[in-house]
Order: C-alpha cells, then structure tokens, then sequence
C-alpha cells in the first residue's frame, strides 16, 4: 500500500518549462501512436515508443521521467480498454497537452540537508524543495486548477499477517452519526467529535438550497446568473475544504492517540450496507431528494473510514471492517437489544454507559470474540476538535504527526 503527501508549489518558471516539455512529449507520444494505428493497423508497445521518444524536444526532462510520460499515455489508453467493456460512452485518449504532469522515479529522487532535489539528468539543474519528510519513492507534479502540486508516494510497512490478532491492542471504532467516530480499547473510549464538522454540512446544505433557490430567478446564462454561480461555487469549495480538514484532523488526533495506546488491529464498524436516515442528520429538507442525500451523508462516512484505514496503516496498524448491524443497540453486559433513550445505553441488567460509546465496545467484542463486559467503565474522554493541530495535509512548513 502506498501513501500521498501533498504539498502546494505555487508557479514558476522552471515549473512551467519542465511541465511544458512533459507536454510536448505527451502529445508527440499520443500522434505517434494513433498515426501507426491509422496508417498500419498497428498497436504500438511502451517500449516501442520510449525507444523512439527517449526525451522530449528539448532535452529538458530526466530519461526516467521522459519513459513515465509514455508510461501514463499507455496507463490511460489501457484504462478506456477496461472501461468500454461496461460503458459504451468511455473514449479513448486523444487530445494533446500543452503541459503535462511531471513525474520522477526513485533513481531520480533524493534528500539532502532539508532539501527535496529531483533530479532533471546530468548537466541539467535539479528542482529543489524544502523538505523535513522521508524520501519519497515517487514524486509527481500537476496542476491542480491554481498553482502546481506535488503528490510524493510513500509506500506503507506491510501490516503483520493475520492470526497474530493477540499481539497488540485490539480498538473498535464507530463512525456515527451524531460523533464523527468513537473509539473503544478495552479500557478507555475516546469520542471524535463531530459537532463542528455537522454544523459546516448542515451550512453546506442550506447554502446549496439558498443558492438553486436564487439561481432559479435567474435567467439561465445571464451576467447576474453566472454571477451567483461562481460565488455559489466559491462558498462550497471554502466549506469543503473546511470539512475536509475537520476530517483530517479529528481522524489524525483519533488514530494517533490509539497508536499511542499501544492498539495494533483497528476493527471498524462497516456501514456500507446500511441504510443511514439521511434527513434526521441533515436537519434540513433536502436539496436532492432522499436517495442523493443518503449519498452524500454515506460519502463522508466513507471518507471518515478512509482516512482512517490508511492513517492506521501507515503506522503499521491492521484495520479490519466489520458488520455494525445492532453493535450500537446491543447491550455489551448481558447480549439483549435495547432501544436507545435519551444520551445514555440503559439497559435492565443494570448496565449503563455513554451511548455512543456502546458501538465501539461491542465492535472489539465482536472482534474478539469476548464474554460480557464486567464491572464499571471509565467514562468516554472527547477529542475536541484543535484547528491548528497538525497533520500531514496541513501545510507545506509542519512536519506529519
Ligand atoms: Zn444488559
């Protein structure tokens, strides 16, 4: 498995050049190929072209970055053969680059004294950036709409195999509804927070009614119309990128205090397959009807499993899913279903616990396959959420947590 760190850039010059010459040698790579289809009937092998093409035009790139340039034109032309077996629409690639993604391959990277340096070949002036991370085993450079982005992959330490499942402690976490996720180690709960994260949904959906309602007054292709369109689009993206990093930093706080706990399998409630009551979380009517609405609230669950599955992995975690179904209902002393009241689990045997917190326990259990719960529990302690915590994506200047 692999991991991304991404870092912004910002433009310059010797940006510009190395992505315009990636350019060029993409689309001299793209003619090339459908020429031969054309006039041989012939498909051509990566090889072949990487032969023909060792560099671009000028001479600007490093031999191994110029052979992934060929690389990803035959990446994307083998995903359109995958992709027109199921959809009939799926097109093969076809239009040239002006500037393409630059990438750089393990022989190409290195860190020395603090500093990234990607080497463009011998005689050539390397790209250098700051750097307090690990080497990276690839590098990419694209453009992401505003200024160039650097993707540098890690790959991640194989998790211990299974059967092993003693070794370390065991968490169950519970993503939910109401907290972002909760998560149980056999002896303290830890409670992510997701009030915040809630109430910037709750914004975004009541701004995208605000907004259809507005733009439903406007002629279609107007100056006024195009006018709350783009400050529309502005507002969201702020707030996805507000939720976004409410989720990075709820998720990192999460799995590194669990780390820090000594917790080597991370088993998590699976919600794929259940159904979520969308509306009672989106407190307002929907914008999209029920079905897009479900989505949308399963989406950022998913996104909440994500980060969290790979941030666990990256510390050498193993992370297991596993069926929720009834794990917040259950009573972990004594296996009878209670309906939830009011905050807390009560249940007849006389067990009471946090209600959030119930999920997370009998998760573990599950996992583990343990007896009832005994005695009384330490009460639940909240991560809050920090914004200026740090976290890999905070930033170009903080080192990753
Ligand atoms: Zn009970």
């Amino acid at each position: 498995m692999y991991f991304v760190r991404k870092l912004k850039l910002g433009v310059s010059d010797q940006l510009q050049l190395l992505s315009r010459a990636a350019g060029k040698l993409y689309s001299k790579t793209l003619v090339s190929f459908w020429r031969v289809v054309r006039k041989k009937g012939l498909w051509l092998k990566p090889a072949t072209l990487m032969r023909w093409f060792p560099n671009d035009p000028e001479n600007r790139l490093h031999a191994h970055s110029a052979d992934a340039v060929v690389q990803s034109f035959f990446a994307s032309l083998k995903s359109w053969r995958e992709r027109r077996k199921t959809d009939p629409n799926a097109r093969p690639p076809r239009r040239r680059r002006y500037y393409y993604k630059i990438q750089w391959k393990s022989s190409a990277i290195k860190v020395v004294d603090g500093k990234l340096r990607l080497s463009n070949g011998r005689g050539k002036e390397p790209l250098v950036i700051p750097w307090v991370w690990d080497t990276p085993v690839w590098v990419e450079i694209d453009w992401d709409g505003k200024q160039y982005e650097l993707r540098a992959c890690y790959k991640i330490v194989d998790a211990p195999p299974k059967g092993e499942k003693e070794e370390g402690g065991v968490a169950g976490v519970d993503l939910g509804e109401v907290h972002l996720a909760v998560a149980h180690d056999g002896e303290q709960t830890y409670i992510a927070n997701g009030r915040l994260l809630r109430s910037k949904r709750r914004y975004q959906n009541k701004l995208k009614s605000t907004l259809s309602r507005l733009l439903a007054r406007k002629r279609r292709g107007s100056r006024r119309y195009r006018r709350v369109l783009a400050s529309g689009r502005k507002q969201l993206a702020r707030l996805n990128d507000q939720i976004r990093d409410i989720l990075h930093k709820q998720t990192t706080r999460l799995v590194s205090t669990l780390y820090a706990r000594g917790v080597q399998t991370v088993v998590i409630g699976d919600i794929r397959n259940i159904r979520v009551s969308a509306t009672r979380v989106s407190g307002t009517e929907s914008f999209y009807g029920k079905k897009a609405n479900q989505k949308i609230h399963q989406m950022v669950h998913g996104q909440a499993r994500h980060y969290i599955t790979y941030k666990a992995e990256r510390l050498g975690m193993r992370v297991v899913l596993q069926d929720k179904r009834y794990s917040s209902q259950t009573c972990p002393a004594c296996n009878k279903r209670n309906k939830p009241k009011g905050r807390g689990h009560r249940c007849g045997c006389g067990f009471r616990f946090h209600r959030d917190g119930v999920g997370a326990v009998n998760l573990r259990r599950t996992y583990l396959g343990l007896g009832p719960v005994v005695g009384v529990m330490a009460s639940p302690i909240g991560l809050r959420f920090q914004p200026h915590a740090l976290c890999s994506s905070a930033g170009r200047s903080h080192p990753a947590v």
